[in-house]
This record gives structure tokens, C-alpha cells and sequence, in this order.
């Protein structure tokens, strides 16, 4: 991003300790019930919650003003309520915001909203790096440091609301930021829940996509669980090349991901997405766009070919134009 685009931010009050008292936000509906009996007070008060946190983005118990004081004082005893503290935020001429957002552990997540026509995305992230190990990532250079909890996962949509124009509302929301969301299922799941409940954001399910680099077991859980839309890292057409770029190959071979997609429960006539990273010289090839339309001619599927954006020590260069436009026409005639 331009430079002279980005602004610095002051950083707001600190995360509270992950360790001292259990986030509210990680709570589903039931649970929170629960933790409310306990307190002596009415079920129904959990709702109440649940609104200002996912439909108000409270970032305090004090500012939940229709709650009686007693129970504000002694929800903040037992439960931390922090969102993800944006530490950075850049913006690029075309509306990008990428924000960079500070855990209460010190750790750092990348989320990013991305205006485009009548959208507006929010590339949410599942975990803090990742353990895949792609070749083509800048984040797999930091290998795993942890996964996010649920709180953490939807304290991004609160902290990039705050970060839209006037006239914004996020649209989309795509798990495509760092991490592997699969390889985090537990909780994506509940953030899933929270951000499609009623009584939570209120998301509809097709406004979410969760992108995999093709962990097979949790595709198929994610679509039996959630009627979302998938997306698959393919970014190869041989066993020997995704084995190099994405070494989660070794274990779910080609063959295995592609009949894995063919069966899954696809809802209401959806597609597969299936994204493919264009290395020059690499998986560019026109064999590659022949091999890659024959692959997924018997799915329900489209294909988005990425320019890859390079970044110091990257062992690949970004396809040229010429070829990436000679790539789609091979993969529009569908041979
Ligand atoms: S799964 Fe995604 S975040 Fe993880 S290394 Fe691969 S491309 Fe990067």
C-alpha cells in the first residue's frame, strides 16, 4: 500500500487478560443462559447481551445501559469483554483497509475490508500464522502461534465496523486471513453460529465463505454443520507441484480432494470456488489450464485465478498478463 495512505491509530484500552476471567464473546446463547442462572438472574437477560455485544458491538459492560447495574458490575467480575485492538491501519487509494489488530497476548492478526461495486468484504483470520506451510504465504513463514477463539474471530467484524465510511456496511465475509480455519473448526464453528444466529449478527449463511487449503475431514463437517460457501486453495494440477506449493498434498493427494469436492452436500445449487495462485513458470503453464478444466468439468465449480503478490525472500514471480489471460481462455473453452 501507498505510504502517504496509511494513517497511524492510537491504541485503545487494553485487551483484558485471556487468562484472568473467560471472554464473554467466546459464549454461545445457551451458555451464557447458563452463566446468568448461576448468577441468580433471568435466562432472558442473555439475549439482551448477545444484542449489545453482536448487534451494538459493545466494547464495556458499563455501556449496556438497559441492564441493571448489579448485573453490569457482576457480568465484568466474571467475564472479559475486549475486542481485537486495531494497532494499524492502512488504506490503499481504492478503499482497502487492511487492519492490523493487536490480541490481548500480544499476538498480531491481519483483517481487511475490501470494498468492490455494491460490496463491501471483510477477509476475517482464523488463527494467528499458520501451520501449513504453503510456499506461496507470506504467513506460513511464522509457522503456528495459536488458533483464535471464537471472541477473537468476531471481535474483527466489530473492530473493522468501526473502520467503514460513513455510507458502508460490510456485505461479505470471507475466511480467506491468516490461518487455516479448518484446522481451527471448534472455534469457527462457534463464530460461525454467532454471526448467523438471530440472536447474534444476524449474518445470512451465503454472505460468508470459508476458504480451506483442502482439509478434507473439516469440509465435509463445515458443509454438514453450515450452509456456507466453500473455497479451496488448489493452486496446482499435479500431485508433484502442489506437493512443493502446498504441502498439505502429502496428505490429501489431488485425486482424493477433487472426488472429496465432488460429493460434498453443495446446498441450493451453489459452486465450489476453487482459487488458483498464478506462479510464473510454475503452475501457469497451458497444460496446467487443460489439466485444471478437466479436473473440475464434472463439478459445480468456478475457478479464480489470483495474481500473486510477492514478498521478500518469495521463491516465485507472479505469472505475466499475457499468460493469466491465456490461462482463462484455455479454462473458458473448457479443455
Ligand atoms: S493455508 Fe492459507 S494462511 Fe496457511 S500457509 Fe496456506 S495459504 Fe497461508
Amino acid at each position: 500500500m501507498d505510504p502517504a495512505t496509511e494513517n497511524q491509530r492510537d491504541t485503545p484500552a487494553p485487551y483484558p487478560s485471556r487468562a484472568a476471567r473467560p471472554d464473554i464473546r467466546d459464549l454461545a446463547l445457551d451458555e451464557l443462559e447458563s452463566a446468568l442462572r448461576d448468577l441468580g438472574e433471568r435466562p432472558y437477560r442473555a439475549r439482551q447481551i448477545m444484542a449489545w455485544l453482536w448487534k451494538r458491538g459493545a466494547d464495556s459492560f458499563a455501556a449496556m445501559l438497559d441492564l441493571p447495574l448489579a448485573l453490569r458490575e457482576a457480568l465484568a467480575d466474571r467475564f472479559a469483554l475486549g475486542a481485537p485492538n486495531p494497532a494499524f491501519v492502512a488504506r490503499a487509494a481504492d478503499g482497502t483497509r487492511k487492519l492490523l489488530l493487536a490480541l490481548g497476548d500480544g499476538e498480531r492478526i491481519e483483517s481487511v475490508i475490501i470494498p468492490a461495486g455494491d460490496r463491501v468484504t471483510l477477509c476475517v483470520s482464523s488463527q494467528a500464522g499458520c501451520a501449513m506451510g504453503c510456499e506461496f504465504c507470506a504467513t506460513a513463514r511464522m509457522g503456528l502461534r495459536r488458533n483464535l477463539s471464537a471472541g477473537e474471530i468476531l471481535g474483527q467484524i466489530i473492530a473493522a465496523r468501526r473502520f467503514l465510511d460513513p455510507e458502508e456496511a460490510l456485505t461479505n465475509y470471507v475466511f480467506m486471513g491468516m490461518g487455516e480455519p479448518l484446522a481451527n473448526y471448534p472455534r469457527l464453528a462457534r463464530a460461525l453460529t454467532a454471526m448467523t444466529a438471530e440472536w447474534g449478527m444476524g449474518i445470512s449463511p451465503r454472505r460468508i465463505t470459508v476458504s480451506t487449503v483442502g482439509l478434507i475431514p473439516g469440509m465435509e463437517r463445515l458443509l454438514a454443520d453450515f450452509d456456507v460457501n466453500l473455497a479451496v486453495s488448489l493452486h496446482a494440477t499435479t500431485d508433484e507441484v502442489r506437493d512443493r506449493i502446498a504441502p498439505i498434498n502429502r496428505r490429501f493427494p489431488l485425486a482424493d480432494l477433487i472426488a472429496a469436492c465432488a460429493n460434498l452436500p453443495l446446498k441450493r445449487r451453489r459452486r465450489i470456488t476453487f482459487e488458483y495462485v498464478m506462479l510464473d513458470g510454475v503452475n501457469d503453464s497451458d497444460a496446467d489450464a487443460r489439466r485444471l478444466a478437466r479436473m473440475l468439468a464434472a463439478l459445480r465449480a468456478k475457478v479464480n485465478l489470483i495474481i500473486f503478490n510477492p514478498f521478500a525472500g518469495a521463491p516465485f514471480q507472479p505469472s505475466p498478463r499475457a499468460r493469466v489471460e491465456g490461462f482463462q481462455a484455455i479454462l473458458h473453452q473448457g479443455n
